[in-house]
């Protein structure tokens, strides 16, 4: 081999360690949240943006409605409401949420799924698989599901009561041989108290007709489509409640509950 032949083939190997490198990281993408969890979890229910100014945002998210009326599942650049019975209808472009999370689907990865028999193992196989657990991740799951149970909140009048009271009236709602799309944000464990952190999963039907925040699910063989994300914009409100509201307090515990609510098995 020459020198100039020598040459050529180091410039091929930097080239393709760049090109190695660069599929490895995550380009683009951005996260956007309004309001905080915390927020939310001491009953701050009102926000001020709309789902038209959501919408600008992403095609693709989840979160709740002024009053706390319902669940929030964006889903194809559509948002809709999950009310207290599990019954998905459509919303508005006025509405407003007090905290919601929407992205632009993309796929980075897909991750093939052999078998899922709870939540928690659902979350610790993506786990498993993602490149890093401190970038923002939104991750898809469509097909058929074995089982998935879901909740829904009642629409609360004010004075609000914290959200850990309010799952004590949540409806869930049980899914049997279901087809349908799981919806996932996925927080760094360093933004809590601003985001969910970990998983945090919404569900919609496939006929779209029913869903809410997933508290379990079972399943196998299905694709998991996965975006990174590297930018998070959080857009604070701007209303008199959450200006004056006493974010201090670590609210981990009460989040848990929240989340996982092992009350309703
Ligand atoms: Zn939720």
């Amino acid at each position: 081999m020459n020198r100039s032949m020598m040459r050529l083939r180091n410039v091929f190997f930097v080239a393709l360690f760049l090109l190695l490198s660069c599929s490895m990281c995550f380009a683009d993408g951005t996260l956007y949240q309004y309001s905080t969890i915390d927020s939310l979890l001491l009953g701050n229910y009102d926000g001020e943006l709309t789902v038209a100014g959501l919408l600008e945002h992403g095609d693709v998210g989840l979160g709740t409605f002024n009053g706390l009326d319902g669940e929030m599942v964006l889903v194809d650049g559509i948002v809709y409401r999950i009310n207290k019975r599990g019954e998905a209808e459509t919303v508005t472009s006025a509405s407003r949420t007090p905290f919601a999370v929407a992205a632009r689907f993309k796929t980075d990865s897909i991750l093939k799924i052999d078998n899922v028999t709870s939540l928690e193992d659902l979350n610790r196989k993506i786990d498993s698989a993602l490149g890093s657990e401190n970038i923002f991740y939104v991750v898809r799951i469509d097909g058929e599901f074995g089982s998935v149970r879901a909740r829904s909140v009642p629409p609360q009048k004010k004075p609000y009561p914290p959200l850990v009271d309010v799952v004590k009236e949540q409806g869930v709602f049980k899914f049997s041989k279901i087809k349908g799309s799981l919806i996932g944000v996925r927080c760094p464990a360093y933004v809590a108290g601003i985001g969910v952190d970990g998983f945090h999963w919404h569900f919609i039907t496939e006929d779209r007709k029913s869903g809410g925040h997933v508290l379990d699910c079972s399943f196998a063989n299905l694709p998991a489509k996965v975006g990174a994300y590297t930018n998070f914009l959080l857009q604070l409100p701007e209303t008199s409640d959450f200006l004056g509201a006493d974010l201090q307090k670590d609210k981990k515990n009460e989040l848990k509950k929240v989340e996982k609510n092992p009350g309703s098995s």
